[in-house]
């Protein structure tokens, strides 16, 4: 049985369609009501997704305040050029071996937050981002999959005149500052959908549809990302990946990100993130 995890206010739940269980309460206890710990519980969560239907519900997701899934991961990664279009809007040779580099882990925030804008070349980055479900350690990319909880939605907002103040770049601080990483609105299990290797991705600017691709472009696909990092170091539960963007950042034209800006980020079978920029 797949299953929908969301943070509601803090609390881990389960989600059916429009409606929102609290974890803690529907396993009697045994599921821990932070998000951060339940989520290295996922492996129980599908046997108590199939109980739903006989649950009754703590509230409607639309109503909910909802968190980031995971907000205090312990590692978050960030892959960088790999769409081969994003790879060469930014003028830069495709990858042989991924571009990682360190997306902090103070930077998360949910899925309806604000973007705490900072300088005056502030980037938007739709990305897919994996959620890790257990300790991983040289697991093969046959077998990666079984080893992610779910996939959720990423920003990786990024501030291009920080990240390039620097040479090499340091991509790690342009992508971290405060607030510039909103994920959500859901953490959904690979076996919800059809394909989780072929996602509709897109973003909008204030209604203006600036990105739009399939996650099937990526050059690094995510078993092979899992299996690369997983031979580098252990992951655990929670750890963050966000895969990359597609092409139509704002860089090549410096269309950059102002105040009030809505940016608008959704994955097919996941669902749509909304923040405004202050
Ligand atoms: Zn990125």
């Amino acid at each position: 049985m797949p299953f929908s995890f969301a943070n509601v206010d803090g609390r881990a739940c389960l989600v059916e369609k429009e409606s929102y269980f609290d974890l803690e309460r529907i396993s009697q206890g045994s599921i821990s009501p932070d998000p951060m710990r339940a989520i290295a519980q996922n492996d129980e969560f599908r046997e108590i997704a199939a109980s739903l239907r006989s649950q009754e519900k703590d509230g409607i997701i639309s109503e909910a305040t909802l968190c980031a899934p995971i907000p205090r991961p312990r590692n978050s990664f960030g892959v960088g050029l790999n769409y081969k279009d994003h790879a060469e809007e930014s003028k830069m040779d495709l990858p042989t071996v991924p571009v990682v580099f360190t997306k902090y882990p103070s930077c998360i925030t949910g899925p309806f937050d604000d973007v705490q804008l900072r300088g005056d070349s502030n980037d938007y980055e739709a990305e897919l981002v994996v959620v890790i479900g257990r300790t991983t350690r040289d697991v093969p990319s046959d077998q990666a999959w079984s080893h992610i909880a779910g996939l959720t939605i990423g920003q990786d907002i990024s501030d291009r005149g920080l990240q390039l103040a620097a040479r090499p770049a340091h991509f790690g601080l342009g992508k971290s500052r405060d607030t510039y990483g909103p994920t959500g609105p859901l953490l959904v299990s690979p076996d919800s959908f059809a394909d989780p290797n072929d996602l509709s991705i897109t973003c909008d600017v204030n209604g203006d549809r600036r990105q739009d691709a399939r996650t099937s472009s990526l050059i690094f696909d995510v078993p092979f990302l899992v299996s690369y990092l997983s031979e580098i170091m252990t992951l655990e539960a929670g750890d963050l990946i966000f895969t990359g963007t597609p092409a139509g950042v704002g860089m090549p034209d410096s269309r950059f990100l102002n105040s009030g800006d809505v940016i608008t980020t959704e994955i097919e079978g996941i669902g749509v993130m909304e923040n405004v920029c202050r």
